[in-house]
C-alpha cells in the first residue's frame, strides 16, 4: 500500500482512554504497629498531604499522636493502572511499622512511590515533624527465603502473555507457578489500553459492522509487505475472536459503541475494555488464582536450568538475595519487550535509541538473554511501536495529553518546521520524527471554529483541555503566533503557519502532499503549543517460536520444555512499522494461550495438540 493511499484512510488512534482516569477514596489505610521507635514529636491531629502521580494529584490523610504516626489513609488517587496501589500499600505499611521515611523504591512503581512519599511528607511537615530525623530511621532490608519449588509449568512474566499461558496450563490440569520481577503483576499490559483488533466478532455484528477473519488477515499481510510470517498472522487472526469471547466470559467489559478504527484499515475492529489494561489484568489474575496458579512477585528469573539431554528443567530465580530454585517440566518465557534496555535497542532497534520508553520498566529483554543461553534462535527486523505522545513535562497517560492522541493538525520540530504529513497513523509520524532528528516536537493549536474543524480530538473539548494544560504549566499559550514562537524558540513557526494556511486555501500541500481537507487553518488566537517527544510503547523482535509457541533453535528444532509468547517472541509476526493498535495484544494473548496449552501437554506427557495443523491446514 502506498503512503498516499494510507493517508486518505480514516484514522482513529486512541491509545489511552482518558475516561479511565479514576478517583478513588480510601483505597489504602493501616493502623500503626510501631516496631521502630518514633524519631520525632508531632502536633497531634489529622493532616492532608498532596503529591503528584501519574495522572495528577494524590492525597493522603495522616493522623499523628504526640509521639507516633498513627494512621495513613489515601483519600484521592488518579492512578488507573493499579501500580499506585502497590506503592501506597507498601509505603504505608513501612512508614507505620518502622515510624520512618527511609522507604525504599517499589520496583516498577517509581512515580507512584514518589507521589505518595511527597504527600506523606507534606502532611507530616504540617504536623511539625522533623522530616530529616524520620528519614534517618533505618528500615531493615528485606531478606528473601532460599527455597525449592517443584511445579509442572513455570511461567516467567505476568503480563497478558504470561497470565494467559498460566491459566490455559492450569485449565489443562498442570500445577503452575508464575515468576514476576516487579512488585506488581501485569507489565506493559496493565499500563495499556488492552485494545484487541479482531475481525468478524460478535460485538462487531451487534454494532452492525461488517468484517471477517479473512479481512484482518489480508490487512496484516498487506501491511507486512512480505516481511512477516504468514502462518503466524493467520494463526493470530483465526484465534483472537475466541480469546475475546473468553475475556468477555471472564467479566471483562467491552463497549460495543466503542469499537474503533485502528491503523490504516477502513473498518472499525479495535475492541477496548472499558477500564483498559488494568481491567483485563485484574480479571486474568483472578481467574489464575481461582485455578490454583501461584504468582510470586519481586522474584526475577535469573537463568534457565537444563539436564544433560538439553531439556529445559526450570528456572533459578531471586527473592531479595535468596536463591529460589524452580523445578518445572515446562517453562514459558513471557517477559515482554526490551524498550528499557539501551544495549538491546542499539543492537536490534537502533531507530528507537534515545526515545522515551513508556512501556513497563520490566521490559529489559531478560527472556531473550535467558533463552539465548540455552540455544534459542532470535528474529529481529529493527521494529517497535513508535508513539507520538510523551513528554518530560506531563505524564503521557494523563488527560492533559488527550488533544494529541488523535489525528494531528499542525506539528513542528524544535525550529518550528513541519517534518511530515501529520494526519498519518502514529507509527508513521514516529518514523517522520526519527528522520527529522529533532529531540522535541510541538503540537500547535488555535482556538477557533472547533465546531466544524476539531480535527485533533473529537472525544473531548480540546480548548478546555489545553487550558487545563496551561494551568498545570505544561502547555504554552500566546495571543499571537509570533509570541508563541518567541516563548519556545521556534524560529520558523510564523513562516510555517503561513505556508500551512496557504496550503489549506490552495488545496495543495506542496511540502508533504497531505490531503488538505484534513487540515484546518491556524488563525484564531489564542494559540497553544504542546510539547512531545518520540516514544515507544513496545518493541518487536526476540525469540523465534513455532506455531506451538515452542522456542526453536537456528535449525528450527524445538528446545524441549521451552515455550515463549508475547512481546518477547513477536519478531516473526511484525514488520518494522506497527500495523495497527491492538495487534501487539493479539499476539500476546493468542500465543500466550497456545504456550500454556503446549507447556501443559508437554509437562503432563500428553500429545501436544497440533494447533498449527488445525488452523492452517
Ligand atoms: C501505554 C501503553 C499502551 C498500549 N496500548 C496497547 C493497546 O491498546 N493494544 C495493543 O495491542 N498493544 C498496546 N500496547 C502494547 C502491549 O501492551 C504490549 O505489547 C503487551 O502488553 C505485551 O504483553 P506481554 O505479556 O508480552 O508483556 P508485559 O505485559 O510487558 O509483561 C511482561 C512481564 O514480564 C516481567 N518480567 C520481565 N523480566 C522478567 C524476569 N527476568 N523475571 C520475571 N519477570 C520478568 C515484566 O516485569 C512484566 O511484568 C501498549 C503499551 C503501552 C506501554
Amino acid at each position: 500500500m502506498e503512503r498516499g493511499e494510507i493517508m486518505k484512510r480514516r484514522i482513529v488512534s486512541i491509545m489511552l482512554s482518558t475516561a479511565m482516569v479514576m478517583s478513588m477514596t480510601g483505597i489504602a489505610s493501616a493502623e500503626a504497629t510501631t516496631e521502630g521507635a518514633s524519631a520525632a514529636a508531632f502536633t497531634a491531629g489529622t493532616y492532608t498531604g498532596v503529591g503528584t502521580g501519574h495522572n495528577g494529584e494524590v492525597k493522603v490523610e495522616v493522623t499523628v499522636s504526640d509521639s507516633a504516626i498513627e494512621n495513613i489513609v489515601v483519600t484521592e488517587t488518579n492512578e488507573s493502572s493499579g501500580f499506585g496501589e502497590v506503592a501506597s500499600d507498601r509505603i504505608i505499611d513501612e512508614v507505620l511499622t518502622y515510624q520512618s521515611l527511609d522507604v525504599d523504591g517499589v520496583s516498577g512503581c517509581t512515580i507512584s512511590r514518589a507521589a505518595f512519599m511527597t504527600a506523606i511528607q507534606d502532611a507530616l511537615t504540617q504536623a511539625g515533624a522533623d522530616i530529616d530525623a524520620l528519614k534517618a530511621v533505618e528500615i531493615p532490608a528485606k531478606v528473601g527465603e532460599e527455597r525449592t519449588i517443584d511445579t509442572d509449568v513455570v511461567v516467567i512474566g505476568s503480563g497478558a502473555a504470561g497470565m494467559c499461558a498460566a491459566i490455559e496450563a492450569a485449565y489443562a490440569g498442570a500445577k503452575v507457578t508464575v515468576l514476576e520481577k516487579l512488585a506488581r503483576n501485569g507489565g506493559s499490559t496493565r499500563m495499556s489500553s488492552a485494545m484487541l483488533v479482531a475481525g468478524g466478532t460478535k460485538l462487531q455484528e451487534e454494532a452492525g459492522i461488517e468484517d471477517s477473519v479473512e479481512n484482518l488477515k489480508a490487512y496484516w499481510l498487506e501491511r507486512g509487505e512480505g516481511n512477516v510470517d504468514e502462518e503466524q498472522v493467520n494463526f493470530v487472526a483465526e484465534n483472537i475472536n475466541d480469546a475475546l469471547d473468553w475475556f468477555i466470559d471472564l467479566g471483562v467489559n467491552y463497549n460495543k459503541d466503542l469499537i474503533l478504527y485502528s491503523g490504516t484499515a477502513d473498518v472499525a475492529r479495535a475492541h477496548m475494555p472499558v477500564e483498559s489494561g488494568r481491567e483485563l489484568m485484574d480479571r486474568l489474575v483472578e481467574e489464575a488464582e481461582k485455578n490454583g496458579v501461584e504468582i510470586l512477585t519481586e522474584t526475577p528469573a535469573l537463568e534457565l536450568t537444563q539436564d544433560e539431554d538439553g531439556n529445559v528443567t526450570g528456572v533459578i530465580a531471586d527473592d531479595h538475595g535468596a536463591q529460589v530454585t524452580v523445578n518445572a517440566k515446562s517453562t514459558v518465557i513471557a517477559t515482554g519487550g526490551f524498550g528499557w534496555n539501551q544495549d538491546m535497542l542499539e543492537k536490534y532497534s537502533p531507530d528507537a535509541v534515545g526515545t522515551w520508553s513508556v512501556s513497563s520498566p520490566g521490559s529489559t529483554g531478560d527472556g531473550i538473554t535467558l533463552a539465548e543461553a540455552v540455544g534459542a534462535d532470535t528474529v529481529f527486523k529493527g521494529g517497535y511501536i513508535g508513539w507520538k505522545v510523551a513528554s518530560p513535562v506531563y505524564d503521557q497517560s494523563s488527560a492533559i495529553g488527550a488533544p494529541m492522541y488523535g489525528a494531528a493538525n499542525l506539528v513542528v520540530n524544535a525550529e518550528g518546521n513541519r517534518f511530515g504529513d501529520e494526519s498519518l497513523d502514529y507509527p508513521f509520524m514516529f518514523e517522520d520524527m526519527v528522520k527529522d532528528g529533532s529531540d522535541i516536537f510541538y503540537f500547535i493549536f488555535d482556538s477557533g471554529d472547533k465546531e466544524s474543524k476539531d480535527l485533533v480530538n473529537n472525544t473531548s473539548d480540546t480548548v478546555a483541555t489545553l487550558e487545563a494544560g496551561v494551568e498545570a504549566g505544561v502547555v504554552t499559550k500566546a495571543d499571537t503566533i509570533e509570541e508563541l514562537a518567541e516563548a519556545l524558540g521556534l524560529t520558523d513557526l510564523a513562516a510555517t503557519v503561513e505556508q500551512f494556511n496557504n496550503s489549506v486555501d490552495s488545496g495543495v500541500d506542496e511540502a508533504f502532499g497531505r490531503n488538505t481537507t484534513t487540515m484546518a487553518k491556524i488563525e484564531n488566537g489564542p494559540f497553544y503549543a504542546m510539547q512531545t517527544k518520540k516514544a515507544t510503547l513496545g518493541t518487536f523482535g526476540g525469540l523465534n517460536i513455532d506455531l506451538d509457541a515452542a522456542v526453536v533453535t537456528a535449525d528450527e528444532e524445538k528446545i524441549p520444555g521451552l515455550y515463549a509468547a508475547g512481546e518477547v517472541a513477536n519478531g516473526e509476526f511484525f514488520p518494522k512499522i506497527y500495523p495497527a493498535s491492538g495487534s501487539a495484544m493479539d499476539v500476546a494473548v493468542v500465543f500466550g494461550r497456545q504456550a500454556g496449552r503446549s507447556a501443559a501437554a508437554y509437562a503432563l506427557g500428553e500429545e501436544v495438540e497440533a494447533t498449527s495443523e488445525a488452523v492452517t491446514e
